[in-house]
């Protein structure tokens, strides 16, 4: 659905790489340098007539969290997920915001940025909690990861000769909580960040009440269903590469300009994307365009305007 002024809605999903360019640029500094150059290609969308709501990962700012969190345990209380998940939004909220808004002051442009807190509703019989998989916080040695194990309750598991891991489940995103405070917004002509981190994750109680759990959303699943539930135009999910590639890494690697929804199912069963990383992205594609979705866009931050001008990255469509 498009706005009182007739501009189309975007749901853009900026990846990791949107913030932390590589392990020798992680500090704050950093970070924000790095949101900086990602919203310049927002805004210069924004400018091109898009109403844009931004979705954002936050792995590697949950495990800084959970190492001080760590580090701090003999005099500090630790910080459960849920809250690391609240922290994280605020914090790169406020640089998605402050990047915003320098941009659009240097384009001489009348527009504002705001971020929402967003609680994402799981159904907690979702068989991922008897299945915890998504590792999170440091490495530990084997001594270490049973002591949480007995102590605190954590599922921990061995990762491929790296050492110990902490896993948590990673649930179905069922509803954005906070929807219709974004798209109230997006109407208002704010650009509005949310479902950071894939949002945090909550369960109703038998009351109704909801109650933060020790859990991970996939960030593009949750971003997929926000494009669903605000009827957006276009998902677009910025990540590291320019397009999408059949037999990617490999000799016979072929770059997509465009699929279908019914290509984009086969290449899936055919195990083309590689999991964690492209595979969940396609699927969050699929659902969106089940549920009705229109079109949706896979590019990096610096293709973003070129991609909607039909020029690169991958476009999958009906
Ligand atoms: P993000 O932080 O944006 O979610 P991910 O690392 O999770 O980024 O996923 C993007 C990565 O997926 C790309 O950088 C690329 O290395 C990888 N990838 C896996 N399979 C493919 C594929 N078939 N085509 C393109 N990239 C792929
Ligand atoms: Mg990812």
């Amino acid at each position: 659905m498009s706005n009182e002024a007739g501009k189309k809605i975007a749901v853009v999903a900026v990846g990791g790489n949107s913030l932390i360019k590589d392990k020798a640029h992680q500090t704050i500094p950093d970070q924000f340098a790095a949101a900086s150059e990602s919203m310049s290609h927002i805004v210069g969308m924004i400018q091109a007539g898009w109403d844009v709501a931004v979705t954002h990962g936050n792995g590697p700012q949950v495990g800084f969290i959970l190492r001080r969190s760590e580090l701090s345990a003999h005099e500090l209380h630790t910080v459960p997920l849920d809250y690391c998940g609240a922290d994280t939004q605020g914090a790169i909220g406020y640089m998605f915001q402050r990047a915003l808004h320098n941009d659009f002051k240097r384009r001489g442009m009348d527009k504002q940025a705001a971020t929402v807190v967003t609680q994402v509703l799981v159904d907690r019989n979702d068989p991922a909690f008897e299945n915890p998989s998504k590792p999170i916080g440091s490495f530990m040695d084997e001594a270490t990861a049973l002591k949480h194990r007995d102590e605190d309750g954590w599922v921990v598991v061995e990762d491929s000769g790296r050492g110990w891991r902490r896993v948590v489940p990673s649930p179905i995103p069922k509803r954005i909580v906070e929807r219709d405070a974004i798209l109230a917004l997006i109407h208002a002509g704010f650009v509005v960040v949310g479902v950071g981190g894939g949002g945090i994750p909550v369960v109703e109680d038998e009351d109704g009440n909801l109650v933060g759990v020790e859990a991970v959303i996939d960030k593009d699943f949750a971003s997929a269903l926000l494009a669903n539930s605000i009827d957006a135009d276009l998902f677009l999910i910025s990540t590291a590469v320019e397009k999408v590639a059949l037999n990617y890494n490999k000799p016979n690697q072929r770059w997509l300009d465009k699929m279908t929804l019914e290509e984009a199912r086969r290449y899936l069963e055919e195990g083309h994307f590689a999991k964690g990383s492209m595979e969940p992205k396609i699927r969050a594609i699929i659902g969106y365009l089940e549920r009705g979705g229109k079109e949706a866009i896979i590019t990096n931050p610096e293709n973003i305007e070129r991609a909607l001008a039909g020029e690169t990255g991958t476009r999958v469509v009906l």
